[in-house]
């Protein structure tokens, strides 16, 4: 819970506030930019909520802050925000808020389906709280749990447990261990079904995976995300754990498939057309080759 005793001095006055124990996970700026900004290493409320659709965006943040480091000094009714979980995103896709500090905030995504074409997926694991469970539940609850790699896991045996559901993880970040249901093993992309394709993206780690959807949807995990400042895709060389060479080499590889979506685990989601999604990705080929 976050303290007032602990609140950042940046904040602007007001019922919200951040406190010091914020880990610059950046989701509260993406869920709600109007009342929150990057501060240099961690955010802040930059402008207090006053439309009520302001504070209900606030109120979001909170819910999905990984380490409740979003207080508030008078009471709210959370529930209106909790029940926004998961958010539409495109479609039958949605982002679960609920981010989890053991994967440092990373985002997770739900794909909705029917049964007959294979069922609901999780792709990278939220916090595990009971709203959220319900909401999953609600919406068919979960066939299928894809894993991009290792430090997105968060509480997956949970989910796991609760939705009987099978997990898909590549061999080579441990899945065995985990006793991962579905492993992948090698660096050939494997079909999961008509519309789902685990394509090996060494790299960030040694079996990062990303997830290709309908040819559309690119759940990219830590390999790949957007950034609105500079216009670009990009990876970061400061968080890849095992190889740049291998991390741009799985990079060209994407410019064999076709998408429009990039949903990272960090990092901001993209949305354009296939062909422009091209360029983006060929540019951020060139520039992990010179770096
Ligand atoms: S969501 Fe929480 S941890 Fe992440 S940047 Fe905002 S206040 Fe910090």
């Amino acid at each position: 819970m976050a303290l007032v005793s602990n609140k950042l001095p940046g904040n602007a006055a007001g019922d919200f506030f951040v406190d010091s124990s914020c880990i610059d996970c950046d989701a509260c700026r993406q869920i709600a930019p109007e009342s929150f900004r990057d501060s240099g290493g961690q955010s802040v409320v930059c402008r207090q909520p006053d439309t009520p659709e302001q504070v209900r965006r606030a109120l979001m943040a909170l819910i999905a802050c990984p380490t409740a480091s979003i207080g508030t000094t008078r009471r709210y009714d959370v529930k209106a925000a909790i029940d926004c979980f998961p958010e539409p995103i495109d479609a039958n896709v949605y982002f679960c808020g609920f981010t989890s500090e053991s994967s440092f905030g990373a985002w997770s995504y739900l794909i909705v389906r029917p049964p007959d074409l294979g069922g609901n997926v999780l792709v990278d694991s939220p916090r595990y709280n009971a709203h959220l469970v319900r909401r999953l539940a609600a919406l068919g609850g979960v066939a299928t749990m894809f894993l991009t790699h290792k430090d997105d896991i968060a509480d997956h045996a949970r989910f796991a447990a609760r939705f009987a559901c099978k997990r898909v993880m590549h061999a080579a970040d441990g899945a065995a261990v985990l006793g991962i249901e579905h492993v992948i093993p090698g660096r050939t992309a494997v079909r999961l079904d008509d519309h789902l394709t685990a394509i090996p993206t060494p790299g960030h780690t040694r079996g990062h995976m990303v997830l290709l959807y309908h040819n559309k949807m690119l759940f990219t995990g830590d390999h790949l995300s957007w950034s609105p400042a500079r216009g670009q895709l990009r990876a970061s060389r400061n968080t890849c754990w095992y190889s740049w060479s291998e991390q741009t080499r799985s990079m060209r590889l994407l410019l064999d498939y076709d998408f429009e979506w990039v949903l990272p685990g960090h990092g901001r989601i993209h949305h354009t057309t296939r062909d422009q999604m091209r360029v983006l990705l060929q540019h951020c080929v060139a520039r992990m080759a010179e770096s």
